[in-house]
């Protein structure tokens, strides 16, 4: 594999990052995920705007344009021939000459980019997407700028370690008696014709797939309702999901043990997977 770090394309054994670099020491860096579909780029004008949001919520520089930004994308999917899958893409605060708190001067310091893909042939066919998700309820322990899309990523892997020991495949976080979201996705019920799923603030963060498959809810004769929900409503609901860009939209059947309605993916989810997957592919680049 083909890997993109700091303006060159190496091949993944010789990219090296310093153990100095900021993220290393103190998940001091900002990621985005771009999935891929018939070679294409889903979603990226989405994503490269959230990151210079992120960079810009830490006072952190991107190294590169966002039309850099994109002929990297592009080139990466070329030369790996990636055909479903998705683009890891990364920028950390830099490697300073030393451990230090205080953030760096940028002008000594310069930022770290790196960019891989991972390939997934199946993606958009995924089993999951026919069998569904169980999830469980855990607490939301993370920081309080999940708006800001860092890689610290601690407590989402402990959650969703805490839901593979339970024999389940993720977990939604509940803070305050209601649900944020999911360990690496948004979290949504099912009500009716109505989408239910909590509005964005820093509680959250605000997924470009989120964002999309509201835009096609009107498509799926749906009314959305942007408003807190609690497990309690959820194991009530007539269908929940989640979103993300990697896994597009994916039914959710159980929620800490309780099946919802007949524990088999409903309906609305499918028909949302679908036209999300159907207009992604008409607008990737
Ligand atoms: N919430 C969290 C906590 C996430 O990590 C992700 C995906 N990285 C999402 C939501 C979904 O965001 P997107 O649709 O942009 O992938």
């Amino acid at each position: 594999r083909t890997v993109y770090v700091n303006g060159e394309y190496l091949p993944e054994t010789e990219a090296k990052v310093s153990i100095f670099d900021r993220a290393f020491l103190m998940a001091d860096g900002v990621y985005e995920v771009t999935s891929v579909l018939g070679g294409k780029l889903i979603d990226f004008d989405g994503h490269a705007r959230r990151l210079q949001r992120s960079l810009g919520e830490l006072e952190m520089q991107s190294p590169v344009t966002t039309e850099e930004l994109l002929e990297i994308h592009r080139e990466l999917v070329r030369v790996n021939e990636v055909d479903e899958g998705m683009i890891y893409l990364q920028i950390t605060r830099g490697a300073p000459d030393d451990r230090d708190f205080v953030f760096p001067d940028p002008e000594t310091t310069a930022p770290t980019i790196v960019l891989f893909t991972q390939s997934k042939p199946g993606l958009a066919d995924s089993p999951k997407a026919k069998e569904g998700m169980k999830v469980i309820s855990i607490e939301d322990q993370r920081w309080s700028r999940r708006d800001i899309k860092t890689v610290q990523l601690l407590y989402p892997s402990m959650g969703k370690m805490m839901a593979k020991k339970a024999g389940k495949d993720d977990a939604w976080m509940v803070e305050d008696g209601s649900v944020t979201e999911g360990t690496s996705n948004n979290a949504y019920i099912v009500k009716g014709d109505t989408i239910v799923t909590r509005g964005l603030s820093n509680d959250i963060l605000h997924g470009i797939t989120r964002a999309a498959v509201l835009r096609f809810a009107e498509e799926a004769q749906m009314k959305v309702e942007e408003r807190p929900f609690t497990i309690e409503e959820a194991q009530g609901a007539d269908e929940a999901f989640i979103t993300s860009a990697s896994t597009f939209v994916m039914p959710v059947v159980e929620i800490d043990g309780v099946a919802l309605g007949d524990g088999t993916p409903g309906p609305r989810a499918a028909r949302l997977r679908e036209i999300y997957l159907e207009e992604s592919r008409k607008t990737a680049i």
